[in-house]
């Protein structure tokens, strides 16, 4: 059952700074010199909040990239371009979105949460003292103030977020938000920065890249998703050769990658990623509540479980009824067919 809560203590309120519209900033994460989904994808989000968005982008190398957050809805993209934030580390990009902070004058600052927005995100809090929401799953502006959204108690209820002073920190949980591309262009605005002592004594030793071919799960718009029915590692090629012929990317759940047929980066749900494709394809999945919170914004569901009585059912567009080991490959072949 999901309801709606608020926090008994802790006031929906502002801190008295005025209230909406005020600036959200957004931290745009990019990836190999591209700003990444889940960054745009809170921006696109701010856009619809009224006030002035501003996207924040820090790298080396990265200015052209950050110029084009203004068609996502940002206005202003502060760039901060510096060899120390060539790797991906945190701490010389809390030392660079301090001195954007500083010069947008930003209330609130949001993330999309990835590896390296959460030690972000959680570094400029204790810089300044900021109060960090995270885990959010909605945002919205009620009575000119800022509400956050996140599930609680192993997400089965939604809980109204507040923060008691500014900047109000953010961090979306990922996969949340669809980058909606309006048009636009932004101002591109330098910001120069003295890093820390302390922030340029981590170096980047080695980066190691999971091979994996066709989308990642995070950026698919098809993912076919295998759980226990499919009786065992081996079973995965059917996911896998459906998923290619409907240019996907594969997933699984928990109790897969825990028995270790499949890599935990493929986990969906409440301790794995969340996605939204526009098409998921679940093979022999129970759909227990901790898969279904990871995957439930997907835009239709496909459902194919022997059991009529499997919860996946209770929330899927279409459900099919039978044995996954000779529908899936019937689908595949019916695909390539078409093809
Ligand atoms: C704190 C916590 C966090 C968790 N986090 C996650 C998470 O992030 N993600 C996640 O996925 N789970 C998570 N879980 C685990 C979750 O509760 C379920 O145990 C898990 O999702 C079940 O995986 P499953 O659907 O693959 O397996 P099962 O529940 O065993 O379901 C297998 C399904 O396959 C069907 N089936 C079997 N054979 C066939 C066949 N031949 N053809 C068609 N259908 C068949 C069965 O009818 C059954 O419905 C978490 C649990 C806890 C307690």
């Amino acid at each position: 059952m999901r309801a709606s809560l608020r926090f008994a203590e802790g006031p929906l309120r502002g801190p008295g700074r005025g209230g909406w519209p005020m600036t959200m900033l957004v931290f745009l994460e990019t990836h190999d010199g591209e700003l990444t989904k889940g960054g745009l994808g809170v921006l696109s989000k701010a856009a619809t909040l009224g006030g002035e968005v501003a996207g924040a982008v820090l790298g080396s190398g990265v200015r052209d990239a950050g110029a084009r957050a203004g068609a996502f809805g940002a206005s202003t993209v502060y760039v901060v371009e510096d060899d120390a934030l060539a790797a991906p580390l945190p701490q010389p990009r809390v030392d660079a979105l301090e001195a954007v902070v500083a010069e947008s004058g930003a209330e609130n600052v949001f993330f999309a949460a990835s590896v390296l927005a959460a030690d972000v995100a959680a570094g400029l809090a204790a810089r300044l003292g900021a109060g960090l929401n995270w885990d959010l799953t909605d945002v919205r502006v009620e009575g000119g103030e800022l509400v956050g959204v996140r599930p609680a108690l192993g997400d089965t209820v939604l809980v109204d977020v507040g923060w008691s002073s500014t900047p109000r920190l953010g961090l979306v949980r990922s996969g949340t938000f669809d980058p909606v591309e309006a048009g636009g262009s932004a101002e591109v605005r330098d910001v120069a920065v003295t890093f820390q002592d302390f922030s340029t004594q981590a170096t980047l030793v080695d980066h190691l890249q999971e091979e994996s071919s066709g989308p990642s799960i995070e950026d698919a718009d098809v993912i076919v998703a295998g759980g226990r029915g499919l009786g065992g590692p081996e079973g995965f090629t059917l996911c896998e050769e459906l998923a290619s012929a409907l240019g996907g990317a594969v997933a699984a759940t928990r109790a897969v990658v825990d028995a270790g047929w499949y890599p935990y980066s493929a986990q969906v749900g409440q301790t794995g990623k969340t996605v939204s494709p526009k098409l998921y394809i679940a093979l022999g999945i129970s759909g227990a509540i901790q898969h279904k919170v990871g995957m439930q914004g997907s835009g239709t569901i496909v459902a194919i479980n022997k059991d009529p009585n499997a919860p996946i059912f209770d929330f899927a567009d279409l459900g099919v009824v039978g044995d996954l080991a000779q529908i899936a490959p019937k689908l595949t072949e019916l695909l390539r067919a078409r093809q």
